[in-house]
């Protein structure tokens, strides 16, 4: 598959500051994107539909940022039509005593997509070497080996039929000022926010430079990283279901032959 726009490269260093985080130098007639996105998104229903009735391949989606990047809008955006029977969403959060005992992919693993299905990660394994390495809640020696882990973790998924796509939804410190603003303005959205926030806000620096560690380390051929221009959701919007709909194409799901003439079965 030829790579698709905001990938980010294999041992190249990802360089956040430099990456765009408005849509602008990309598109900027939000009447056309969401016209565009509309009709992906039929295809993409239409090839769910597909992957979920050949039930032999799967595809794993993971989507990390910032606080208020927009990891639950993008769900709720690309998702809307989809048949909710052939989608797994799993939202990480602090892990509990019980997984604190294991090591930290066991709870990953067991929401991988099975077959057929398509996994939804909102935030994911990648915290292990974001929030545990930034709050210090692991010594360097635990963590540094995660980056390795992932890789492999990652390997034996797609070696087993999952392909992997990684959005980290790129938004600037501003942008994630004004939408924590709407969250304290608009009381449908107060329960979004927590004073945690504004701690995490204070680390901003510290969070760009884990990221960027993470995204260069772990991004290969067979799990890649897509850098997101997020400002802007209409254009973060279509920018992934862009590349959801060529990977679909690309895995092209067919319906199992079936082992019987339709024309000859008589119904009584
Ligand atoms: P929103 O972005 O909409 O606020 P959220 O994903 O932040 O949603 P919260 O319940 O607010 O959801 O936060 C979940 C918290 O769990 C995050 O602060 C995240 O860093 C934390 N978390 C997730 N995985 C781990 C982990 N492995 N170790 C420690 N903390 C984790
Ligand atoms: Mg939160």
């Amino acid at each position: 598959m030829n790579k698709s726009q905001h990938q980010l490269a294999p041992g190249e260093p990802a360089n956040l500051s430099e990456l765009p985080t408005s849509s602008k130098p990309f598109h900027d007639d939000r009447d056309a994107a969401e016209k565009e996105f509309r009709k992906l998104r039929k295809q993409f229903i239409t090839w769910q539909r597909a992957l979920w009735a050949e039930g032999r391949q799967q595809l794993l989606i993971v989507l990390q940022a910032m606080d208020a990047g927009g990891k639950d809008g993008t769900i709720r955006k690309l998702f809307m039509g989809v048949n909710p029977q052939g989608v797994h969403v799993a939202s990480f959060k602090a892990p509990s005593v019980r997984e604190l005992a294991h090591d930290f992919l066991w709870r990953v693993h067991r929401d991988v997509p099975a077959a057929g299905m398509i996994g939804v990660f909102n935030r994911s394994h990648y915290e292990d070497v974001l929030v545990v390495r930034v709050n210090r809640l692991a010594p360097r020696e635990a963590w540094e080996p995660r980056f390795q882990q992932i890789n492999d973790f990652e390997r034996l998924l797609a070696e087993t039929g999952t392909r992997i796509l990684k959005f980290y939804l790129h938004i600037s410190r501003d942008e994630q000022r004004k939408r924590f603003q709407d969250r304290l303005d608009r009381p449908e959205k107060n329960f979004k926010f927590s004073l945690d926030d504004l701690e995490k806000r204070k680390q901003w620096d510290d969070y760009r430079f884990a990221y960027e560690d993470a995204l260069t380390r772990c991004t290969t051929d067979w799990a890649p990283w897509y850098a997101i221009p997020s400002n802007q959701k209409w254009y973060r919007n279509l920018a992934i279901m862009r590349i959801v709909v060529k990977t679909l194409e690309d895995m092209n799901p067919t319906y199992p032959t079936i082992d019987y003439d339709p024309k000859q079965v008589k119904i009584d």
